[in-house]
């Protein structure tokens, strides 16, 4: 292999990024890495922009502080080794509710988005079908089986716990149904459970006693200068060629590596690397995909996506309850998927004047007529629901911002990780120099998109026949 090794990460958001730090890393010294971003902007869906002069994130607000088995999460670490784990800050209100019949009632405590381990604790909210979750003298799931976290729930606890409890938690991530996500890609924990439990209450609770927490420890955190911060960092640090406005539209196999055409149709720029992380959405990676690697362009292209919109309001001096947001279950007729109280819920963001910054989250797959509507249109809807759930008129804000992100959350279906497998054998066997990374393949979330891009990382440095620092 010709040193130094050039590889390219196509796609500028935190998977990409971390791939690029990884490789800075792990890679023989003088690699060099160039990340091409599409967008005049890196970060991907972490995007930290300014309301009423204070930093507000308009994408990602916060990270899983543990991974599914209780270890620190890739999040935290990358932000340690970018030496940014002193910023860390965690909510000081973690409390948050459930609209139920238009009020607002406290979210159980103990279940695992939204799944109880124990029924009695969530009859505030919903009420557990009686007798279905028996002992049939088998495991929940069969060894390679998949299904939909709602099919699970419904059998065992009924409806209503999947209306009013897991459809809005999962929905809060997701922006989809829980009848429509697979219970191996969302919650991978608890997969592992139904494998050997017959119960789901017993399913659960192995799950959690799986990934015990310290009494206390924060579940999330966030970056006290705004997560924009961490892909600022994660630049500087891998020492990466940045190319902004730079879409790649083609990947072509050159034998010894691959020639990349970027930018424009009418002047575009080829380029020769000798490996490729991609780190973008399953939609264009499959199109990049398609000429080199079709089977796998078959496999990562079925992943449908949910649009959202996150609208923020600054409110002057308004009566919230103390609480960090709410959910909204689809039941409830509201635009409002969720709401977070960013000022009662983020202690370093609360302001001596007292005004209230909050965000609402709108959209969910299948519901994107309701996202046609002009921003000022959506900002009053959200203003006026919001005032309908807290029970009282909030003042008039005082500025506003809409963020809109079209194709945003994968809709991991049952069977996705099979599928991905599929794709990424195909992927491997064909062309080891081009490794997938990022929300399109592994799940959404920092944590899960940081560890798909150091893995992705050190898969191209194995390829390359590297070994590891
Ligand atoms: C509204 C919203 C809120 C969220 N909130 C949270 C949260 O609070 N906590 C959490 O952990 N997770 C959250 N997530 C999920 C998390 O943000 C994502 O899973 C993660 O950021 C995805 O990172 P990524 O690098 O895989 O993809 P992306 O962030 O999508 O980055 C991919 C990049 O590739 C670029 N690109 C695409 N095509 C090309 C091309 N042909 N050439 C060059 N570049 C290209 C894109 O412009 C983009 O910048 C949220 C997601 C959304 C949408």
């Amino acid at each position: 292999m010709r040193q130094p090794w050039r590889v390219a990460v196509v796609g500028g958001g935190i998977a990409g990024l971390a791939a690029a730090v990884r490789l800075r890393d792990r890679a023989p010294a003088g690699t060099e890495i160039t990340v091409y971003e599409q967008s005049g902007a890196l970060g991907g869906k972490l995007r930290t922009g300014e309301l009423a002069g204070q930093p507000v994130e308009f994408g990602a607000e916060s990270f899983l502080m543990r991974d599914p088995t209780g270890a620190e999460s890739a999040a935290v670490a990358l932000a340690r080794r970018l030496g940014l784990a002193d910023q860390i800050v965690h909510p000081t209100v973690g409390r948050a509710a459930l609209v139920i019949d238009g009020g607002l009632r406290p979210i159980p405590g103990g279940t695992l988005v939204g799944v109880p381990g124990d029924l009695d604790r969530v009859t505030t909210v919903a009420r557990p079908a009686a007798g279905a979750d028996t002992d049939g003298g088998r495991p929940l799931v069969g060894l390679d089986a998949d299904v939909s976290v709602g099919a699970l729930v419904r059998s065992r606890f009924g409806d209503e716990v999947v209306e009013r409890l897991v459809d809005p938690m999962l929905g809060g991530v997701y922006a989809g149904r829980a009848d429509d996500l697979s219970l191996v890609t969302t919650m991978p924990a608890l997969a592992r459970a139904a494998r050997v439990e017959h119960t789901l209450t017993g399913a659960v609770r192995a799950a959690q006693a799986a990934a015990p927490r310290a009494p206390g420890a924060p579940v999330f955190g966030t970056l006290a200068g705004g997560l924009s911060t961490l892909v600022e960092a994660a630049v500087t640090a891998s020492g990466a060629t940045v190319r902004r406005d730079a879409a790649v539209r083609e990947l072509t196999p050159t034998g010894t590596g691959w020639r990349l055409t970027v930018g424009p149709t009418r002047d575009p720029e080829l380029v020769d690397v000798d490996a490729v992380v991609l780190a973008v959405p399953a939609r264009p990676a499959a199109r990049l995909l398609a000429g080199p690697a079709p089977a796998a362009a078959a496999g990562v292209g079925q992943l449908d996506y949910a649009s959202v919109a996150l609208v923020t309001l600054a409110l002057p001096q308004p009566e919230l309850p103390e609480l960090s947001g709410f959910l909204v279950p689809s039941t409830e007729g509201l635009l409002i998927k969720a709401s977070t109280f960013f000022t009662t819920k983020w202690g370093h963001l609360r302001r001596p004047d007292g005004l209230a910054l909050v965000r609402a989250s709108v959209g969910r797959y299948g519901e994107e007529a309701q996202l046609q509507r002009p921003d000022a249109d959506l900002a009053s809807t959200v203003h006026r629901e919001l005032s309908a759930v807290l029970g009282a008129p909030l003042p008039a804000p005082v500025d506003g911002h809409v963020q809109r992100w079209g194709g945003a959350l994968p809709q991991y279906t049952p069977g996705h990780a099979d599928r991905l497998a599929a794709a990424r054998t195909a992927l491997r066997a064909a062309h080891p120099t081009l490794v997938l990374a990022g929300a399109g393949y592994d799940g959404v979330g920092i944590p899960v998109c940081v560890r798909s891009g150091e893995t992705a990382a050190e898969e191209i440095i194995t390829a390359l026949g590297g070994s590891a620092r």
